[in-house]
C-alpha cells in the first residue's frame, strides 16, 4: 500500500522581485516499508520535496496524501497535529537542546501529549536504547560525540514511533566511521517498519536504500515510482 502519493507537486518560491520554480510537476508514490535514497545535485529541489512530504511546507500546487489522508488542504494547527503523529524528522544539524540531557531532549515530542511524565520517560528511555545510547540518556549533548548527538536526535524523531522518517543528510555533519554507523541504524530502523525517505549526498549509501529517487531542476528523473491505480487520490 502507498504511503505517501504526490501528485503534480509544484512549488514556487517568491521572493516578490522574481519567483523561482523550485518543483515542476512532481508524481511520486512511496510504500509503506520503503526505505528510499532521495538524490541529486544541490538545488534540484530535495529538501524542498522532503519538507513537503513532512508536511512542514505546502506545496504551491499539487496534491499530498499521507496513510490515505489528503493533507493538501489542511490548516496550519491540523498540519502540526499531523506532523506530530505520522512523521519524525532528523536533520544534518542536530537541533538538540542544549541545557536538556539526551533523555529529556528524546521526550521533548511527547511532552504535548497527555501521556504520563513515567511513560514518556519509558517511550525516551526505550528510544535511545535502540540508538545504542541507554546509557548516556543523562548526558548534555556537549557531552556526547557527534555520532552519539545524531543519534540522540534520530531516537527523538522515532520516540512517538510515526510511521515516517523523514532524514535530511544526516550523515553531512560526520565522518564515515559515524556516518556508516547511523546508515546502519537507519537501516535497522527500517526493518522495525519505519518508512524512510533520506536525502543524502554520499553515493555509497545509494545501494543501502530500496529505492533511489534522483531530482534535476525540480523533476524527478528517476525512480518515481508506480503512480497509484485508477481513481486512486
Ligand atoms: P536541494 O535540497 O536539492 O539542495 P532545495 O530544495 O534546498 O534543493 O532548493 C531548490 C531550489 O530552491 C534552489 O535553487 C534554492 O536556491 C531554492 N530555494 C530553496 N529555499 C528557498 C527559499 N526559502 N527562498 C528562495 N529560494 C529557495
Ligand atoms: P565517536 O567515535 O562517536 O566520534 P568520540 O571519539 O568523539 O566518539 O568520543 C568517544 C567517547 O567519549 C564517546 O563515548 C563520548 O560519549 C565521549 N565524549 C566525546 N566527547 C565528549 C565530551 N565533550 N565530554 C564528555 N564525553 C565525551
Amino acid at each position: 500500500m502507498s504511503l505517501i502519493i504526490a501528485k503534480d507537486i509544484c512549488h514556487v518560491y517568491d521572493s516578490g522581485e522574481r519567483a523561482y520554480e523550485a518543483l515542476k510537476k512532481v508524481n511520486m508514490s512511496i510504500s509503506e516499508g520503503e526505505f528510499v535514497a532521495l538524490v541529486g545535485p544541490s538545488g534540484s529541489g530535495k529538501s524542498t520535496l522532503l519538507s513537503i512530504l513532512g508536511v512542514l511546507t505546502k506545496a504551491s500546487s499539487g496534491i499530498v496524501q499521507i496513510d490515505g489522508i489528503d493533507v493538501t488542504n489542511l490548516g496550519e494547527e491540523e498540519r502540526a497535529r499531523f506532523r506530530r503523529e505520522y512523521v519524525g524528522f532528523v536533520f544534518q544539524q542536530f537541533h538538540l537542546m542544549p541545557y536538556l540531557t539526551a533523555l529529556e531532549n528524546v521526550m521533548l515530542p511527547l511532552v504535548m501529549t497527555s501521556i504520563s511524565k513515567k511513560e514518556q520517560k519509558e517511550k525516551a528511555r526505550l528510544a535511545l536504547a535502540k540508538v545504542g545510547l541507554e546509557e548516556k540518556g543523562h548526558r548534555l549533548p556537549a557531552q556526547l560525540s557527534g555520532g552519539e548527538q545524531e543519534r540522540v536526535a534520530i531516537a527523538r524523531a522515532i520516540v512517538n514511533e510515526p510511521p515516517l522518517l523523514l532524514a535530511d543528510e544526516p550523515t553531512g555533519a560526520l565522518d564515515v566511521a559515524n556516518g556508516n554507523r547511523v546508515m546502519a541504524l537507519l537501516t535497522d530502523l527500517n526493518k522495525q517498519g519505519h518508512t524512510i525517505v533520506m536525502v543524502t549526498h554520499n553515493p555509497a549509501y545509494e545501494p543501502l536504500a530500496h529505492r533511489v529517487i534522483r531530482l534535476q531542476d525540480g523533476a524527478i528523473v528517476e525512480g518515481s515510482g508506480s503512480l497509484t491505480r485508477p481513481g486512486e487520490v
